[in-house]
């Protein structure tokens, strides 16, 4: 068998496009247009890139965009100062505060400092317990969103499917674990100190890795015709590559590239978020 692409650059083109769209509607019909505001402390090259990146994206679909830099040995109160800003700031719709930031910031007390409406990450422990509870209203994190998005845009089935979820952060395993779950799949959620991986792996459906561990996953460990979701960025000789080992694609059934998966589908539901954040704000 050899895997089917689930083509996270071509869907995020999609989303674009229709974000696009109804940011053109709703300004052609007097509505506000909405604006994203992001924060980045310090110059990590990674980090810069994404944020162009972003900026850029919102600028192609008609969303504005501030682009807040302060230096690599910022106070996690200069922080949390310019986010109280931007918070009154009638005009910013979103607001991202880049991770990871260096290691005097306090993310906590900057995640915390955030209005929860404006928060597009949704870290928020308002937005976090609103999506955990199932309550509407909650803002998606945009990785375990954008997740959600490629399986479903593939027309794959989530509800009754085994799930297994590799990690178990706030950013990414334990969002997705809880989605996953809300669509009724019957989730586990693996992690470093889980006995034997390979007994989960095996019997998942879908298989979601967010370990940040190269050759994590390998073939013997994927369960024939799974759909699997690499999320990690590693770097392994210069190279970008996922938590997957060589010949994976050779038995799943449906496959994220590493790059060009979930990354870009990230950024999609990021501007998505934006116009959302927005709309909710401004009816
Ligand atoms: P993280 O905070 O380091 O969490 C990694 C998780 O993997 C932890 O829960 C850890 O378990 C688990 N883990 C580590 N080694 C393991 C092993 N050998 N077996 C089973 N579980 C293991 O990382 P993160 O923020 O969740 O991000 C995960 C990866 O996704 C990173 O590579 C990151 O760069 C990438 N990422 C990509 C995107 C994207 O848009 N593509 C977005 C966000 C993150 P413990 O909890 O027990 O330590």
């Amino acid at each position: 068998m050899t895997a089917r692409v689930l083509d996270g650059k071509a869907v995020a083109r999609q989303i674009f496009a229709e974000v696009s769209q109804a940011v053109a509607v709703r300004v052609s019909a007097g509505g506000s247009r909405p604006k994203l505001a992001t924060v980045l402390v310090g110059d990590d090259p990674a980090s810069v890139q994404y944020i162009e990146l972003k900026q850029k994206n919102a600028r192609q679909v008609g969303i504005e965009s501030e682009d807040h830099r302060l230096p690599a040995n910022t106070t996690t109160e200069a922080v949390v100062n310019l986010v109280g800003g931007l918070n009154a700031d009638e005009s910013v719709s979103a607001i991202l505060v880049q991770q990871p930031a260096p290691p005097q910031i306090d993310m906590t007390r900057v995640v915390l400092a955030l209005d929860p409406v404006k928060d597009v990450d949704g870290f928020h422990p308002v937005n976090a317990g609103l999506v955990a509870l199932g309550f509407p209203g909650g803002v998606e994190p945009c990785t375990p969103a954008g997740i959600i998005e490629l399986l479903d845009r593939a027309g794959i089935r989530i509800e009754g499917a085994n799930a297994v979820v590799v990690g178990r952060s706030n950013l990414v395993g334990k969002p997705t674990a809880l989605l996953l779950l809300k669509r009724n799949a019957t989730v586990t959620v693996c992690h470093s100190r889980t006995k034997d991986l390979a007994t989960h792996t095996r019997n998942a459906d879908i298989l979601v890795s967010a370990a940040g561990k190269s050759n994590l996953i390998t073939s013997d460990m994927v369960k024939a015709g799974a759909s699997v979701v690499d999320v990690s960025t590693n770097w392994l000789d210069g190279r970008q590559v996922g938590d997957l080992g060589p010949g994976v694609d050779e038995v799943a059934g449906w496959l994220t590239p590493n790059p060009g998966g979930v990354g870009p589908m990230t950024r999609a539901m990021l501007i998505k978020n934006t116009f959302e954040a927005e709309v909710r704000r401004r009816p």
